[in-house]
């Protein structure tokens, strides 16, 4: 009987027109959302999605756009997302593991292959423990509010990412606000800090619109001389910055001095979803009774797991293509100058391609695209006025001559928009 009535129930969702709410709020509520949605347009900040429909990867298909299209706006940096290992993985765990656990970790949620997960991260950052959440956003919610109470206080980049800037907002600790990558500011700070009880430095490791890599020596010589904890979200350097794809700690030589380091599994290992702290066991410990991001969420789905543990094998295995990716960094970079052009950072294989102008840099980014070159324009307010830009994502799965695609496509479209003298 009651089966019955859940099919004709879920045949009736499924079917027929979408039903709109009625009544004086929701007909009010429709007016302001579509007003609001107006402005987003008026403003030009409105943000509309390309479909793909292929797998992620340096070539693309594009929804009415035809295939073979050029990627460059992936933050796919180890080009993993589809390595045929990293899928294999996600697929074994899929079919040993399940779909999921219905459950978060400390009720009914925690299979053996978190646990290994977790001390593999752990290891690979070389760090005593480590703890999973479904995304580093989550992570970033957790943290601050878990560790901090109004007796500590934080001192966080002005361009540190939205969810550090979320996550600080979350805890109760003194907020103090630093001037990007600026020591003399975050001194002066740490000086004004020195009244409460403990001081965390909170930074990116590398800025994602900048591609500029942030100085964790001098943090953290700083923060040794007032005492303070440094945490960094190693979103845009896990696996391939330093030596060994470490990070920007390895990369700076302070392994030993950073604390907490946050990072995400949804970018270069294998960019399926997930995020994770990793430091101190105490810590570690703390973050699982008390981060309500880790104790009120899903438990990461098995198939993901597969996918960052089989990453993190690759990467543990042989440095070779983190090595490669700052090979192919280095080639667009030094071809971007050549041609003219200003390529903001260092290093980095987030290349900011400075254009200043908003619609210069929509119209590159459109006529880019119209020559099979998939990137895109960032400007005001995502970035400040005046710096709009096109930002190019470098991976290691890109071969030279799709760098050098790239390149002869920008210098054509950058000279035909006068960006090119
Ligand atoms: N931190 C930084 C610096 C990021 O760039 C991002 C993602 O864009 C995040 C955190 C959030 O990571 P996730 O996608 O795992 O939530």
């Amino acid at each position: 009987m009651w089966r019955a009535a859940a099919v004709r129930a879920l045949r009736g969702a499924g079917a027929g027109a979408p039903r709109a709410a009625s009544g004086a709020a929701a007909a009010q509520l429709r007016r302001r959302l579509e007003s609001e949605l107006e402005d987003i347009r008026g403003a030009g900040t409105w943000k509309s999605e390309r479909i793909i429909t292929s797998r992620q990867g340096p070539h693309l298909c594009l929804a009415g756009g035809g295939a073979g299209i050029l990627n460059f706006c992936a933050n796919n940096y180890l080009g993993l997302s589809s390595h045929p290992e990293v899928i294999r993985a996600a697929v074994e765990a899929l079919e040993k593991f399940g779909a999921g656990l219905s459950s978060v970790r400390f009720i009914c949620g925690t299979q053996s292959i978190h646990k290994d997960l977790e001390e593999k991260i752990a290891r690979f950052h070389q760090r005593e423990d480590a703890i999973l959440y479904a995304s580093c956003f989550d992570a970033n919610a957790g943290i601050f509010e878990a560790l901090l109470t109004p007796e500590d206080a934080v001192l966080s980049d002005e361009l540190n990412h939205a969810s550090i800037i979320d996550g600080i907002r979350l805890c109760k600790a003194n907020k103090y606000r630093y001037k990007h990558m600026d020591m003399q500011d975050l001194e002066a700070k740490l000086k004004e800090a020195q009244k409460h009880r403990l001081r965390l430095v909170a930074t990116d490791g590398a800025f994602s619109m900048d591609g500029d890599i942030a100085p964790l020596r001098e943090i953290c010589q700083l923060a040794q001389k007032y005492d303070a904890l440094v945490f960094i979200d190693e979103c845009h350097a896990t696996g391939f910055l330093g030596p060994n794809g470490r990070g920007t700690d390895e990369l700076l030589g302070v392994m030993d001095k950073v604390t907490i380091i946050n990072s995400t599994l949804g970018k270069a290992l294998g960019g399926a979803a997930g995020g994770y702290t990793t430091g101190p066991k105490s810590l570690i410990d703390l973050l699982r009774q008390r981060s309500r991001p880790y104790l009120f969420s899903n438990s990461l789905p098995p198939a993901v797991v597969g996918c960052a543990s089989k990453a993190l094998d690759l990467l543990m295995e042989s440095n070779a293509i983190a090595q490669s990716m700052a090979a192919k960094t280095q080639r667009f970079r030094s071809k971007m100058t050549a041609a003219g052009f200003t390529i903001s950072g260092k290093d980095h294989p987030i290349c900011p391609v400075m254009l200043g102008d908003a619609r210069l840099a929509s119209v590159m980014a459109e006529d880019m695209l119209n020559r099979g070159i998939y990137v895109i324009g960032f400007s005001y307010p995502v970035v400040p006025k005046g710096k709009a830009r096109i930002r190019v994502q470098i991976s290691a799965v890109h071969s030279d001559e799709d760098i050098d695609r790239c390149v002869e496509a920008f210098t054509e479209v950058g000279r035909k928009h006068g960006a090119l003298s």
